[in-house]
């Protein structure tokens, strides 16, 4: 039973003044494992007048200055990356390849926010004009659980390679990975400050946050519903904000795809984190002319997808988070039944000699795009298979969604998909595969947020402009 008192305050691990203790609880069997003591308002003040009096300094810090912290950051979460891919599998239940994935990628966001740095211009001049770019005052990082140490490290990169001091307040349910990252925090040195941490509830830490007048900046990651309420509280106190919200991300199979790689690729793209990922592909998007050949290809590649114990290399899909997700799932599953959609792959219930919060990965077809399940955001591992008749069509229903965060085309002929490409409304869009690059911008059209991360984008997010005149 691991048991967690503290919150991370100006360069230390102090006791919680919160007194309010949650249970840890274990995916895969729903055991108790731990419990957290969740900050209060007064914690949360107390870390934003440690950001704010090392903004003082840390404010006005070089390049070089921030560029060495970012290298410290990137070096104690690379020793840790065993330490924290444990904590995601045991507290999470994220299969350990994805996790131990997600972690190298958390160490290298900070070398990749180096590079950017170096590579933006943060003054510019002409004529007798000069305009610098400022930090812009203590940056309030909220996110999710489902990537946890990751998105902590995301946000912490651009905030601190644009000058500004944190107060970052991790999911309350990710107490055990965020203390495994907080030690690589504490190892990294930062100056004193610049970085503090909260565990606590959203409606509790998070609002303290967001009405703050000392938090000059939120970036958040999270659900649509509490982005919108974020930005409409935040507007009072005029709250510059990024929001990374949710999607329903469209994957075209154009009518050439070599379905041998794409299908394997289309299920990993829905089913990567458990399906429990913002930028899955959840809804597949088939040529009529080819959808009996589709789903045979779906049933074959599906065999490489199994669900089981996450700490298994060979798992694919673990648990959902927490019960509240396993019903929430099972609730979507049942609705797809309801309205008209055929189960092709799982269904209902547990898979076979699992308990928790296992549920079978599940694929409709016969899926029409006004359906609930194409329409809302499931967060599990649900895919919609839906027809359409040519490419117009395809880009149609690709587009007829409330979100636009990811999309994915697949095709042979590469002129032809990258003219998919760009008529699709999402921030992103991957021709051929399930890639990254943490130099391109990552946010989402319509109601998957506003703003971009990542790269120099994800910078010029946390910097305000300043231009002096002269005569
Ligand atoms: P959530 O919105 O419930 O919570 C996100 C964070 O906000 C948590 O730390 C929570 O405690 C906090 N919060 C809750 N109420 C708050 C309030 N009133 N004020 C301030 N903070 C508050 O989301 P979740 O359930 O933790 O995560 C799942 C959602 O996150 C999904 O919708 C998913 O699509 C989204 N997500 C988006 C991205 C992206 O980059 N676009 C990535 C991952 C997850």
């Amino acid at each position: 039973m691991k048991t967690i008192t503290t919150h991370y305050i100006d360069g230390a691990f102090v006791e919680s003044h919160g007194r309010e203790v949650m249970d840890i609880i274990r995916p895969t069997d729903g055991q108790v494992i731990g419990r957290v003591t969740l900050a209060d308002e007064e914690d949360t003040r107390r870390a934003i007048d440690a950001a704010k009096r090392a903004f003082a300094t840390y404010g006005r810090s070089t390049k070089e200055e921030r560029a060495k912290i970012l290298r410290r950051l990137h070096d104690a979460v690379a020793a840790h990356i065993d330490d924290l891919t444990d904590a995601m599998v045991e507290e999470y239940g994220c299969p350990v390849m994805f996790s131990r994935l997600m972690m190298e990628a958390a160490a290298n966001v900070f070398l990749s926010a180096e590079k950017a740095l170096q590579e933006l211009p943060l003054t510019r001049s002409w004529n007798k004009t000069t305009v610098t770019l400022e930090p812009t005052g203590v940056a309030g990082l909220i996110t999710p659980w489902n990537a946890n140490s990751f998105f902590l490290s995301a946000k912490l990169a651009s905030a601190v390679a644009a000058g500004c001091t944190a107060v970052i307040k991790p999911s309350e349910l990710s107490a055990l990975q965020t203390r495994a990252w907080l030690v690589c925090l504490d190892e990294a040195k930062l100056p004193k400050g610049v970085c503090n941490l909260v565990i606590g509830r959203g409606d509790v830490v998070g609002a303290e946050i967001v009405r703050n007048t000392d938090v000059a900046k939120i970036s958040f990651t999270g659900s649509v519903a509490v982005g919108k309420s974020i930005m409409r509280d935040g507007a009072a106190t005029m709250k510059r904000v990024t929001l990374e919200l949710g999607g329903k991300s469209p994957n075209i199979l154009l009518d050439d795809a070599d379905l041998s790689r794409a299908i394997p690729t289309t299920l990993a793209i829905a089913f990567m984190n458990s399906g429990q990922a913002c930028v899955a592909g959840t809804r597949l998007l088939a040529p009529k002319s080819r959808l009996d050949e589709v789903k045979r290809a779906i049933k074959e590649a599906i065999h490489a997808f199994p669900a089981g114990d996450p700490s298994d290399p060979k798992t694919a899909i673990g648990p959902m988070a927490t019960q509240k997700q396993y019903d929430r799932v099972q609730s979507y599953i049942r609705k797809g039944i309801e309205e008209g959609a055929e189960v092709l792959v799982g269904g209902e219930g547990h898979p076979e000699g699992l308990a928790g919060y296992f549920v079978k990965p599940t694929i409709f077809v016969n899926v029409k795009n006004d359906m609930t399940i194409a329409r809302e955001e499931i967060f599990g591992p649900v895919l919609c298979v839906i027809a359409y008749d040519d490419d117009e069509d395809a880009i149609r229903i690709a587009n007829d969604t409330s979100f636009g965060l990811h999309a994915y085309v697949n095709g042979t002929d590469v002129r032809r998909a990258r003219r998919a490409a760009s008529q699709l409304l999402a921030g992103r869009v991957a021709i051929n595969g399930l890639l990254d690059d943490q130099q391109a911008p990552f946010g989402g059209f319509k109601n998957s947020g506003v703003g971009r991360e990542f790269g120099t984008y994800g910078i010029e997010a946390f910097l305000e402009p300043r231009a002096i005149l002269e005569a």
